[in-house]
């Protein structure tokens, strides 16, 4: 029997994470399909109630539920709880069980393209503190406890971060104009705003100059393919990272979750690029 999966966001019209894994399944020859639901918030508890009754194997969730979905779930597990965002759920034997992959695919699609840049435990800021963040900073911490540096738009939400990772690794929180003084001491600067989304905007929201030789510089979106921010950095001569690995390795983890299979990122990265983005 065909398994169910999906997904609850809205808007999700854009995802490309239903031809990501309904070509796993078909890849791996397991029998499951993958659907986007377009879930308003008002929504959200019923849907839940729905595909729980129904018998969603397991589901992904996205912007604006990843907080709200919470409650409506019977365990959360991992970095979830620590982070406060859920973004896979599985469902075993009637259970709901919330994880957050989005953290660990940012750090193996790190691992996968800049492998020696890993190897080194660089030192890191992260531009701004909301949900993805929160996720990538907690296990970048983990993962290299050297330096997490945060700074944000709302500085508080700087602060209560970088204490959060400072049970990890050296972490300070710091203001824009306090980080673009210090950028010389990174090897890697995260941009995790939402800025980059919305190319008719002031994209000018930190200045670079000043960076190390060889500092990677990486932003979460992937549409568009480069923002603002990793163009500067591009024509400045510095290696760059967008968005598209960390959707496609948190992917990988989930279907993991679900189906005990760990599916080619690498593959899927360039079969989305070139059918989807190019
Ligand atoms: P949140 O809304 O939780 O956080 C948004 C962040 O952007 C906050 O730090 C906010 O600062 C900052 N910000 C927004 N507008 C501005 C502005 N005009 N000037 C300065 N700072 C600004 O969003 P998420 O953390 O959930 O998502 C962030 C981005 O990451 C999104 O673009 C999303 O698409 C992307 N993402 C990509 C994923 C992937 O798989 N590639 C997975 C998850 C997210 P403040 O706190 O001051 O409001």
């Amino acid at each position: 029997m065909e398994e169910k999966y999906g997904l609850l966001g809205e808007p999700i019209e854009h995802s490309l994470s239903p031809a990501m894994h309904n070509l796993w399944f078909k890849e791996t020859v397991i029998s499951g399909h993958y659907t986007a639901y377009s879930v308003p918030k008002p929504n959200l508890a019923r849907t839940v109630d729905q595909l729980r009754t129904l018998g969603i194997k397991g589901f992904n969730v996205t912007f604006p539920h990843k907080t709200a979905i919470i409650p409506m779930l019977d365990e959360v597990r991992g970095t979830a709880g620590s982070i406060g965002a859920v973004n896979t759920v599985i469902q075993t034997d009637g259970q709901l069980i919330g994880y957050n992959t989005d953290g660990l695919g940012f750090y193996e699609g790190l691992r996968a393209h800049f492998p020696l840049l890993v190897k080194q435990q660089p030192s890191v800021l992260i531009i701004g503190a909301g949900g993805a963040a929160r996720s990538v900073a907690l296990v970048l911490a983990q993962k290299f406890e050297t330096r997490v540096d945060i700074t944000n738009r709302t500085f508080s939400k700087a602060v209560f971060l970088s204490e959060a990772c400072r049970r990890f690794c050296t972490s300070d929180a710091l203001t824009f104009q306090q980080a673009e003084e210090d950028i010389g001491r990174y090897q890697m600067v995260i941009n995790t705003t939402s800025i980059g989304l919305n190319p008719s905007a002031d994209q000018h929201l930190f200045r670079i100059d000043g960076a190390a030789p060889n500092t990677l510089f990486a932003d979460l979106i992937y549409q568009p393919y480069r923002t603002a921010f990793l163009q500067e950095a591009e024509r400045k001569g510095y290696p760059v990272m967008n968005g598209l690995p960390m959707l496609v390795f948190q992917g990988a983890l989930a279907f993991e979750r679900w189906t005990g299979i760990h599916p080619d990122g690498k593959k899927m990265e360039d079969y989305l690029l070139h059918t989807y983005l190019s």
